[in-house]
């Protein structure tokens, strides 16, 4: 049977992954290697909610050095110099985490030369996040193939708001250089199965990446969709309210064409009025 270290970046999204490959006969040893996690007691609180579930699941557990030194020093470095070019770096509207080409994402060093504009923006935290899966990758791949494992998977495809194609590519690439092989598989059609069975467990679901970076990313990107929120609920409002008005102002239409109509109605009696007074005074000469 083939032997699996399975990349954790937490317990939520561990759920699915774990779930999956065990109904394929595989039992998967579970590597938490997050030296991205900011602060330090959150990589704790993260570890912590995974250990309690792989122990309820007696799933095997390892973990990695928590590094943040050398997280900045090669993912921070550019996340820095992104931060100071583009400032907190949102996903554009309807992009969720869709990917820009390679070629322009080789564009990016990381040394604020890209050209000003959104897509530079983009660019420059995928770049990150590149360095980032990269970092955790070699790690996970380097502990694989010593201790024995056939191959690497990683946890960080269930989650939407990730680069799976990066995840992809990083993880083939870390694996190639160990000598190990790469078991990639896309679990985000099992997001919300896993968001779902998190919840139900009670398990601790955190609201960011991991990242400092990420953590400001979150809290914008939240705040872009409640506006975009309050934007519909306001169009909406508005457009009730012009509905509203053109139902108001056919009532008045129709009041004043039935007054209109009496008006009307009213004189002609009373023309009719005059006219018999008229005649009565005629025959009475
Ligand atoms: S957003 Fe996530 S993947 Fe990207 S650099 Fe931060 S922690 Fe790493």
């Amino acid at each position: 049977m083939q032997r699996i270290l399975l990349h954790a970046c937490c317990g939520p999204c561990s759920l699915e992954p774990v779930r999956i490959l065990r109904s394929e006969g595989i039992e998967p040893v579970i590597f938490y290697a997050n030296s991205n996690i900011y602060p330090a007691e959150e990589y704790a609180r993260r570890l912590a909610t995974l250990r309690t579930w792989a122990a309820e699941e007696e799933v095997a557990v390892a973990e990695g050095a928590y590094d943040a030194e050398a997280w900045e020093a090669v993912v921070g470095r550019i996340g820095n110099a992104a931060e100071a070019k583009f400032g907190v770096i949102c996903n554009e509207e309807g992009d969720g985490r869709g990917e820009t080409d390679s070629e322009a994402r080789a564009a990016w060093e990381g040394d604020g030369a890209a050209a000003d504009g959104p897509s530079d923006a983009r660019i420059a935290r995928e770049a990150r996040c590149r360095a980032c899966y990269r970092l955790r990758f070699t790690e996970a791949a380097r502990y694989a193939a010593e201790h024995g494992f056939d191959a690497l998977g990683a946890t960080l495809s269930v989650s939407p708001y990730q680069y799976t194609g990066i995840i992809r590519e990083e993880l083939e690439r870390a694996c190639e250089r160990a000598g190990i092989e790469a078991h990639f598989e896309d679990y985000r059609p099992f997001y919300d199965e896993a968001t779902r069975r998190s919840r139900e467990g009670g398990m601790y679901r955190q609201n960011y990446c991991g990242c400092r970076f990420s953590e400001a990313e979150a809290a914008a990107e939240r705040e872009q969709r409640a506006a975009e929120r309050r934007a519909v609920r306001e169009a909406a409002k508005a457009a009730r309210a012009a509905e509203r008005a053109a139902e108001e102002a056919e009532r008045a239409r129709k009041r004043a064409e039935r007054q209109a109509y009496a008006d009307r109605q009213a004189r002609k009696r009373a023309a009719l009025k005059a006219l018999r007074g008229q005649r009565r005074g005629d025959h009475g000469e």
